[in-house]
């Protein structure tokens, strides 16, 4: 029998505000526990939240640019459950009219286009954290009130590649936007999943478990992978799957169930007294629409067009904003027409160094700065050293902090290219190898390759390998 999964994405992300969602406490993270907290996000009687307008505008831009209709009312309700990181025992969130719903996204499957439903993304505000720590347990505050964009995708997910997919994209939009900074280690970007699996060709829904505690794009790979397997092991063996919330399991790589799932009733949900609905002025949302920039897609189309480079590549070079726009300034740096070739030195050993370096490959710091770099390449395009031999000084400028061109110059790398220099050698070599000129003139090609080998060693590789032959071929005619 097979089975077609249905996965939905809930992807909850801390919004770049200086102050929390509806108080004036610092957003910063790394404090010393409950130093940032006021009488409004521990939710004393008698205080009033007031709206953070940056936190608005930042999920009005979400919004557009993940394709959504931008409500003309909006409320904010109370979400109510008792749970020890909830001071007031209710957090503030959006129900029935969330600032903007029915979007999509489109993503990418293995070169196909796959359109993903946004059913919705509402503001709300995170709980704070609790510490288990041997036989007592803390809780931390300081996080409780920071702004959270809830994004909803419609179960239009079918696979694990696609979920990870789906969340690599929408993490590049909300990195180009500056709305967050995504930080899957800091908490900043989370992730949850319902996943149910149906036979193929039905179009009723199965029952869904809710998968939680999921830090990394892989892990809900994973976790995705492990629950699909065994929700159709389960209907095989005849069971029935329970609607649960089941937590990933890092350590031993399987789901394990948590808690049976709440219904939006269990939530009892009311409208928010303390702030009252309100109108989304046009305007607004006008001015926030000429803010959002060019965004991966259109700048991964852009780079195919413009620099003709391949869709792979293209994609490559812009998940990530600044490292996109550092590589389109170097490809506007260098003056041949294949941008391609400062695509792959980006991608190859740039990537390579900065990744020994554990840093970003934008931010890694080539000694000369961009102009060493496309020199370096222009180098290898001239002929002038080998591929090799660039590569080699990359590295060794970057550990030592010299420029590459300095490095060439000190050790004399640039290779020998000009007939004059070279005619002699070659001749000594025809001279030195009567033998393997005769085997190369009946017809035998490996003849010339090992002259050419010759000419190399009496170089010591520092001989052009692609004038080398040619100019053998030549003298021995003329010989
Ligand atoms: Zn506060």
């Amino acid at each position: 029998m097979e089975y077609e999964p249905v996965i939905g994405l809930e992807v909850h992300t801390h919004l770049k505000t200086q102050t929390k969602a509806f108080c004036g406490c610092s957003t910063e993270f790394g404090a010393k526990p409950n130093t940032q907290v006021c009488p409004i996000c521990l939710g004393f009687p008698g205080t009033l939240p007031v709206l953070n307008k940056k936190a608005f505008e930042f999920a009005i831009k979400v919004g557009l640019a993940l394709n959504c209709k931008i409500q003309k009312h909006t409320k904010f309700d109370r979400k109510n459950y008792f749970y020890p990181d909830l001071p007031k025992d209710y957090q503030i969130s959006q129900y029935d009219q969330p600032i903007s719903s029915g979007g999509f996204l489109d993503i990418d499957v293995e070169g196909k286009p796959v359109r993903i439903g946004i059913t919705r993304a509402h503001l709300e505000e995170d709980a704070g954290k609790l510490i288990h720590k041997d036989n007592v347990s803390l809780v931390d505050f300081n996080r409780t009130g920071i702004p959270l964009l809830e994004i909803v995708s419609e179960p239009d997910i079918h696979s694990p590649q696609e979920a990870y997919e789906y969340l690599s994209l929408l993490k590049s939009i909300l990195e180009y936007l500056e709305v967050s900074d995504c930080d899957m280690e800091k908490g900043s970007l989370r992730c949850d999943a319902n996943v149910s699996v149906r036979k193929k060709g039905e179009t009723k829904l199965g029952t869904k478990t809710e998968l939680k505690n999921m830090n990394s794009f892989k892990g809900v790979r994973d976790a995705l992978d492990y629950e699909i397997k065994r929700q159709i092991e389960a209907l095989e063996n005849g069971e029935k799957i329970i609607q649960q919330t089941m937590a990933w399991d890092t350590k031993s790589l399987c789901t394990v169930p948590m808690r049976t799932k709440e219904e939006a009733k269990d939530y009892r949900y009311f409208p928010e007294p303390d702030l009252t609905a309100f109108v989304i002025e046009s305007d607004l949302v006008e001015a926030i629409r000429k803010t959002i920039p060019e965004l991966p897609k259109e700048k991964s189309a852009r780079f195919i067009k413009e620099y003709g480079l391949s869709e792979y590549d293209a994609k490559v070079v812009t998940a990530f904003k600044k490292f996109a726009d550092i590589t389109e300034k170097r490809m506007n740096l260098y003056p041949g027409k294949d941008k391609k070739i400062v695509v792959n030195w980006s991608t190859g050993p740039l990537f390579q160094e900065a990744n020994n370096l554990n840093c970003n490959p934008e931010d890694l710091n080539i000694p000369g700065g961009d102009e060493e770099f496309i020199n370096l390449i222009k180098f290898v395009e001239e002929g002038k050293i080998s591929n090799l031999t660039a590569k080699a000084v990359f590295s060794e400028s970057i550990s030592s902090g010299t420029p590459s061109s300095k490095i060439i110059q000190d050790k004399n790398l640039f290779q020998i290219s000009d007939m004059g220099s070279l005619e002699s050698t070659i001749d000594e070599v025809i001279r030195e190898n009567k033998k393997s000129v005769d085997d190369f003139k009946q017809g035998k090609a490996n003849a010339l390759m090992f002259l050419v080998g010759q000419v190399m060693k009496k170089t010591k590789g520092k001989a052009n390998p692609k004038v080398v032959p040619d100019m053998l071929k030549r003298r021995m005619d003329n010989a």
